[in-house]
């Protein structure tokens, strides 16, 4: 039996080019991905993705990001249980950063408060427009 072996069958698993082709990356090459709670519009947090980050949170459920710090993949709970389930992935007008909405498990941020923005605090900003 002849086993035909394509580039295809061995090589590792690509972002759909379609979408990376629209991807604006910065220096590092990454896309700015923010996270938002999908049923309360809560903003939770920010963070960045490559390609491959991307690729894993179109396919497998689970939102993965790049870290900087750490220079490695993060899928967000393996270590703290709080896990974020992906509902849906959009691109902006300009390919520079992702909208992921998702259920949250628990807290977003590593501090431990359900949102980033939370754990940073309000910056008084002037209050424009009427009120
Ligand atoms: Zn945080």
């Amino acid at each position: 039996m002849i086993r035909r072996v394509t580039e295809h069958s061995t090589a590792a698993p690509r972002l759909d080019a379609a979408v990376a082709s629209r991807l604006k990356r910065d220096d590092a090459g990454l896309v700015a991905a923010i996270v938002q709670q999908h049923d309360t519009g809560e903003v939770l947090m920010l963070g960045w993705m490559d390609d491959e980050a991307l690729r894993r949170t179109l396919t497998e459920g689970r939102v993965t990001f790049w870290s900087r710090s750490r220079q490695e993949y993060w899928r967000k709970g393996d270590t703290s249980g709080h896990v974020q389930h992906v509902r849906s992935v959009a691109l902006d007008c300009d390919g520079d950063a992702l909208l992921v909405r998702v259920e949250q498990v628990g807290a977003a941020c590593h501090t431990g408060t359900r949102t980033c923005f939370e754990a940073g605090g309000d910056l008084r900003a002037a209050v424009g427009g009427a009120v």
